[in-house]
C-alpha cells in the first residue's frame, strides 16, 4: 500500500517545489514506484519535470473539479522514472469555483485513494497558503513533509502550520501526521542557519531530518532545464543532499534500499 506525503508551508520559497521534484526523483531512481501532484496553480513541479504548461488539457484542475479521471490526466516521464498528474494556472480558481460542492476537502483523497496500491510513494507539491488546495492535499495524505528555510522568518508560520494539521487531524483527516521537518537552503557560513537549525530542533527533536539541504547554486539552476537535480548535475551538493534526504526517507519508513 502507497504512502502520500504531502509537502506544505504556507511560505513561499522555502523550497517546497525543490524538495517535491528531487525526492520524487531520487525515490524513483531508487526503483521506487512514485506519482507526482501538482497542487499549485503556479505548476513550478510540473515545469521542474521539463512539462510545457500550454500544451496541457487535463490537469490537476480538471481532476479536482470532477472533469476527469486520474488516468486522462498524468503524464509518464520515462527519463525520469515517474508519474506526474500536472497543474496549470486554471487551479488559481478553484478555490472559488469548489464553493458550495459537499465534501470539497476530500475531492482529491477520493481520487488518490483509487490508485494509492499502484505506488510506493505519492508526493503532493502545495501551494504556498492554507488555501481549500492544501487542506484537500492534507485530506488526502498519510503524512505532511514540511521544507524551513533556513532564515530568520522561518519559524513564524511553523506553529501556523502545525495547528492547521492538527485541526485536520481532529476534524477530518484523523490518520495525517507530520513526515519530518527539512531545513533547506542552509548555509554554513552564518550563524542564522545554524540558530534556525538548532531552535526548531529544540522544538520537535524527534522531527528533523538529519540531512540538511544546502543553499546549492545548481539546486536553483535544475529547474530552468526542466530537471532535477540528480540529472542535472548529479556530482552536485545538492544532489548529493537529496540522495541522502531519500535515503533517510526511506530508512523512517521501514524500507531500507
Ligand atoms: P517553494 O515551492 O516553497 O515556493 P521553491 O522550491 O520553488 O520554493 O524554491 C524557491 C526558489 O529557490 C526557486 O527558485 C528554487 O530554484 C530555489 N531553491 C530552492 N532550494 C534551493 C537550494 N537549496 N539552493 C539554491 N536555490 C534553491
Ligand atoms: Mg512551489
Amino acid at each position: 500500500m502507497g504512502k502520500i506525503v504531502a509537502v506544505a508551508n504556507q511560505k513561499g520559497g522555502v523550497g517546497k517545489t525543490t524538495t517535491t521534484v528531487n525526492l520524487a526523483a531520487c525515490l524513483a531512481d531508487k526503483d521506487k514506484a512514485i506519482l507526482v501532484v501538482d497542487m499549485d496553480p503556479q505548476g513550478n513541479a510540473s515545469s521542474g519535470f521539463g512539462i510545457n504548461k500550454d500544451t496541457l488539457e487535463k490537469t490537476s484542475y480538471e481532476l479536482l473539479l470532477g472533469d476527469a479521471e486520474l488516468t486522462e490526466c498524468k503524464i509518464n516521464l520515462p527519463e525520469f522514472k515517474l508519474e506526474i498528474i500536472p497543474a496549470s494556472m486554471d487551479l488559481a480558481g478553484a478555490e472559488v469555483e469548489l464553493i458550495g460542492i459537499n465534501r470539497r476537502e476530500f475531492l482529491l483523497a477520493n481520487h488518490l485513494k483509487k490508485v494509492k496500491e499502484y505506488y510506493d510513494f505519492i508526493l503532493i507539491d502545495c501551494p504556498p497558503s492554507l488555501n481549500m488546495l492544501t487542506i484537500n492535499a492534507f485530506c488526502a495524505a498519510d503524512s505532511v513533509l514540511v521544507p524551513i528555510q533556513c532564515e530568520f522568518y522561518a519559524l513564524e508560520g511553523l506553529s501556523q502550520l502545525i495547528n492547521t494539521i492538527n485541526l485536520v487531524k481532529k476534524r477530518l483527516n484523523p490518520a495525517v501526521e507530520i513526515e519530518g521537518i527539512l531545513f533547506t537552503m542552509y548555509d554554513n557560513r552564518t550563524n542564522l542557519s545554524n540558530q534556525v537549525v538548532e531552535e526548531v530542533r529544540g522544538y520537535m527533536p524527534s522531527k528533523t531530518y538529519n540531512t540538511i539541504i544546502p543553499r546549492n547554486v545548481r539546486l536553483g539552476e535544475a529547474p530552468s532545464y526542466g530537471q532535477p537535480i540528480i540529472y542535472y548535475d548529479d556530482r552536485s551538493k545538492g544532489a548529493e543532499s537529496y540522495r541522502s534526504l531519500a535515503a533517510e526517507f526511506l530508512e523512517h519508513n521501514g524500507r531500507l534500499s
